[in-house]
């Protein structure tokens, strides 16, 4: 039997959308000296609101903000001072919770279901996460005495705006130190409204600034001679770099960056929940996720009834306006990236691989592609090397474990990894063997403020997230020690 679905769109003015944003520097909503830049809706490619952007005259202001209110104020300040302001913060979210999710999927793309049910509450979890660890730095193996370190330059991309936003500046601060964060060219509404949440709660002024701007705004952030510790998640290529340029300094360094991860099927595995776990894994926010399962391995004795059930699946996905309730797959972030994902398809198709599309309708505005399985993805094929940041998922089969873990290493990525088995011995024989920074069993795409969360290889260095989360902000080595 069919089930049609009835359209249940969210009530678009929920999110108070406003004409115009500015930033928010020394505690202030002021106008940067950049020229204004405008977000646009990517399920209907217009504009949504004009937004402040700054110079590099503004990047010296809010470093210099940070700095005073880093030496004023912050480092001063006992950690259960600074733990009051997040739980501030995180209960401040969790108040807007419904208007930020609204907000989130206007200016993202993303199906209102994962705003509301995952962005949002996340970042209020973080927030409330590090909230209760503030007062607790000095007693949790960090070394003698753990300091902050000073000013943080933070990046960040527009696949995650409002969670992003929280995995960088809630340790941040619990740690003490203060912060000039840049959001995406392309997503810079919902960590505006955050910063009326933190406005709200009182935080002093200068601890938080947010730098609405291009690439070059966060080039002049992280090479700034003020900022003492640099965080960026995002490409590999801008992460490198960050990197070179960052060479030699004083700054420390953390960067989250690409990655091309396996998801592995046994034979034994249970398969209708190891179909879940894959499209989850793939087309969870249109796959435009740094630790998506975007290469499937699997056994090739289940391989043919695997992907039949599979491709069941991904045509019953739901594609079309985030804002409808029903929605299991939105919009495209801008049209460079839906121009990224068309040209690796092809080069997918024009390189042997087998195709198959989802037969959904697409909306005929906005930026929107229907999920996407290239079958027979060989190793040298782009679609299995490059890192599409789409709902595109290059299949590939295995006979034995062994042949399994060489497959899923063979990438200069290592962020995430997913094993399917019965078999607990199997899936931790397997687990030990992948160079991942994460490692699901029989589940993906898991994420919880207190799990330490990183890459290997070209998917960067350091961890957010958990104790490890909080050593990066802090003067000491024993970043890997809880
Ligand atoms: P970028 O790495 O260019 O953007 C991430 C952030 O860095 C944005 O805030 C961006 O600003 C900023 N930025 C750009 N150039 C510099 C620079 N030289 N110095 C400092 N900051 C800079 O990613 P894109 O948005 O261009 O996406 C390109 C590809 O990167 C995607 O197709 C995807 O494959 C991958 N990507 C991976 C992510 C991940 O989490 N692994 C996240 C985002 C993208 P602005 O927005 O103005 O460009």
């Amino acid at each position: 039997m069919e089930l049609h679905y009835a359209s249940a769109p969210e009530n678009a003015s929920i999110a108070r959308l406003a004409s115009r944003y500015q930033m928010f520097v020394d505690g202030k909503f002021i106008d940067g000296q950049g020229p204004d830049l405008e977000s646009t809706n990517p399920a209907t490619g217009k504009p949504l609101a004009a937004v402040s952007s700054a110079s590099a005259a503004d990047v010296d202001t809010a470093v210099a903000a940070a700095r005073r209110a880093y030496e004023n104020v912050w480092s001063a300040m006992p950690g259960a001072e600074r733990g009051k302001y997040l739980f501030r913060i995180a209960r401040g979210i969790a108040e807007r919770a419904r208007e930020l999710a609204v907000l989130e999927t206007l200016d993202n793309g993303k199906p209102i279901r994962e705003t509301r049910d995952f962005d949002v509450p996340t970042a209020a979890q973080h927030f409330f996460y590090y909230a209760g660890w503030a007062d607790k730095v000095q007693h949790a193996g960090f070394g003698s005495r753990p300091g902050a370190l000073g000013v943080a330059a933070q990046v960040i991309p527009w696949n995650f705006p409002l969670l992003m936003a929280a995995w960088k500046l809630a340790p941040a601060l619990a740690a003490g130190n203060t912060v000039v964060i840049k959001p995406a060219e392309t997503t810079p509404l919902s960590i505006l409204v955050l910063a009326e949440i933190i406005a709200d709660a009182g935080l002093p002024a200068g601890v938080v600034n947010i730098l609405p701007g291009a690439g070059d705004i966060g080039a002049a952030l992280i090479e700034h001679d003020g900022v003492d510790k640099v965080a960026f998640t995002g490409s590999t290529a801008v992460g490198k770099k960050i990197q070179h340029s960052l060479a030699g300094t004083h700054k420390k360094l953390t960067l989250e960056l690409g990655g091309k991860g396996a998801n592995i099927v046994f034979a034994d595995a249970a398969q209708d929940q190891a179909v879940e776990g894959v499209v989850n894994g793939i087309f969870f926010n249109q796959g435009q996720v740094c630790c998506a399962g975007s290469r499937l391995l699997v056994q090739e004795s289940i391989a043919e009834e695997f992907l039949d059930r599979l491709k069941t699946r991904a045509a019953a996905l739901r594609v079309g306006d985030p804002l409808d309730k029903n929605t299991d797959v939105g919009a495209i972030n801008s049209a460079a990236q839906l121009t990224k994902i068309t040209e690796l398809c092809a080069a997918g198709s024009n390189e042997g691989a087998g195709r198959w599309t989802s037969p959904a309708m697409l909306p005929e505005q906005g930026f929107f592609v229907a999920p996407t399985i290239f079958t027979d993805a060989t190793a040298s094929m782009r679609i299995s090397r490059e890192e599409i940041f789409g709902p595109v998922l290059a299949v590939s089969t295995f006979r034995t474990p062994d042949e399994a873990v060489a497959k899923a290493n063979n990438t200069p990525y290592g962020l995430s990894a997913g094993v399917w088995t019965e078999k607990g011995s199997r899936a931790m024989g397997v687990a030990a063997g992948l160079k991942a920074g994460v490692v699901w069993d029989n589940t993906f795409n898991k994420f919880d403020p207190t799990a330490a969360f990183g890459g290997y290889g070209e998917s960067g260095f350091g961890r957010e997230g958990g104790p490890s989360g909080l050593a990066a902000y802090l003067n000491t080595d024993d970043e890997g020690v809880l």
